[in-house]
């Protein structure tokens, strides 16, 4: 039962634990609400680090979930540039960095995740960044802007969603952009090798360099500046600064200290706070969600949860948080929700529905004209089953995809590739 005199702490002030709060408050909760979060901005959303913000087209007061002056009108307490650095699951504390100790009823842990790092020499150079808070777009919008003044050379590793919007931007500030990606393709973990090619044309025309099929070994530098980077093909390339986007880690040390179950993070889950379809990790007043959390995964509505997933992406950050909230309040509320994400790099607006990663699909077909970045790519099983589905640049079609896949109707690849069918016309 959750009554007036309850205290729910949310430790991560990202977009879910915002998210959470504001539903709290919502669904009409009336006890203690308090949010902690080692960072010292109030909690602000990251899509924009890479695109609007970062081209200078967006200002910083336009990132923040909420105004400051809301938390204070909704009489949630802000615990900001304060980490959480112990959780007792048993006395239900959780204690802050500074040494106070909050006694909590329901916890959620929105942690997020964090950067990976290159392990290699000279990542501790000054010209070598990370873009993952307010703090560090900042910083790299000051650096493109002066590397696109002085015909300066970025390289970045890692050609995944934040290394291409990165590079997007760094080329309409004027700056040499060289990627270097182990894999053949962009964002080849995702999409697979079929249309990870649609994203190096897009680059490619853009002034990018690509460098795929190999690693950064080495940063070199001189007086701490950055000069150039190896790869390990022997390769050397001019650098003055370097970005590592070579995805995230979920941040699960208190979760790990606390002794909550974990999910493999070997597998393609991705690792993460093990978590049911309520938001619930294995502790019963602990839940989790957003980019930390590996909730069960569901595509077609009558298939068994057989797997884990942790979804690093907005809309489950968005919604997550809300859920975890209502399930903290002991109503019935499954997350239950197709992973989404979208991107935009140049003109190009996409928006991905699913879950197809290379291995699990049988076939890929598409609708509408690739070549000009005006279509819909269908990830199939072996059964005709639709599995993700990715629009570029045709808006409004993702709840159809969504439907589409939850259906579990086997589908004609013909029909699908047909854009005289539409699609809701496969709709069962
Ligand atoms: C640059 C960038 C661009 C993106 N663009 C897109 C996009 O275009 N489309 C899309 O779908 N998704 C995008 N994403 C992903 C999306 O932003 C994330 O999925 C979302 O931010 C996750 O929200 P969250 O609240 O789970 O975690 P976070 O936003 O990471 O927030 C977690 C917060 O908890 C804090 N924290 C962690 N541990 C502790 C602790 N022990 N004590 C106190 N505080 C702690 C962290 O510092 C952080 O402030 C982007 C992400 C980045 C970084």
């Amino acid at each position: 039962m959750v009554d007036a005199h309850q205290t729910f702490v949310i430790v991560g002030g990202g977009l879910a634990g915002a998210k959470a709060a504001e539903t709290l408050r919502a669904e009409g909760f009336t006890g203690r609400v308090i949010l902690i979060c080692d960072e010292r901005d109030h909690p602000y959303e990251r899509p924009p680090l890479s695109k609007g913000y970062l081209l200078g087209k967006e200002e910083r007061d336009s990132v923040f979930v909420h105004e400051p002056a809301w938390y204070a009108q909704a009489h949630i307490e802000l615990h900001l540039g304060q980490p959480a650095v112990h959780l007792d699951p048993e006395a239900r504390t959780v204690r802050l960095g500074d040494g106070t100790l909050i006694v909590y009823d329901r916890l959620l842990l929105a942690t997020g995740a964090e950067p990976r790092r290159l392990d290699i020499p000279g990542t501790g150079l000054a010209g070598v960044h990370h873009l993952r808070r307010l703090a560090h777009a900042e910083r790299l919008r000051g650096v493109l802007a002066s590397l696109g003044r002085d015909n300066g050379h970025l390289v970045i590793a890692g050609a995944g969603w934040i290394g291409l919007e990165v590079a997007a931007a760094a080329r309409s500030y004027g700056a040499e952009v060289t990627v270097v990606e182990a894999a053949p393709t962009p964002l080849h973990g995702v999409l697979g090798p079929e249309l990870g090619g649609v994203f190096t044309d897009l680059h490619r025309e853009h002034g990018v360099r690509f460098h795929f099929g190999a690693e950064l070994t080495e940063i070199v530098g001189q007086d701490g500046m950055v000069l150039a980077v190896r790869t390990d093909d022997g390769e050397e390339h001019p650098a003055h600064d370097v970005l590592a986007a070579i995805g995230a880690a979920p941040r699960t040390a208190l979760a790990e200290q606390a002794g909550l179950d974990l999910v493999d993070r070997t597998g393609t889950s991705g690792g993460g706070i093990a978590v049911d379809s309520s938001l619930r990790t294995s502790d019963p007043y602990v839940y989790a969600a957003g980019d930390v959390a590996a909730a069960p995964l569901t595509l077609a509505q009558d298939a068994p949860a057989d797997t884990r997933l942790r979804v690093e992406h907005w809309a489950n950050a968005l919604n997550g948080g809300p859920a975890a909230a209502r399930a903290m309040l002991g109503q019935d509320a499954g997350h239950d929700r197709l992973p989404y994400f979208f991107s935009d790099q140049y003109d190009v607006a996409m928006e991905y529905t699913g879950h197809a990663p290379p291995g699990s699909y049988a076939q890929v077909v598409c609708r509408g004209d690739v070549a000009k970045r005006e279509f819909t790519a269908f990830w199939l099983d072996a059964d005709g089953r639709l599995l993700a589905g990715m629009n570029v640049n045709v808006p409004d079609v993702a709840d159809t995809l969504g439907q589409l896949i939850r259906s579990g109707a086997p589908l004609e690849p013909g029909a699908l590739a047909d854009p005289d069918v539409p699609l809701t016309a496969l709709l069962p």
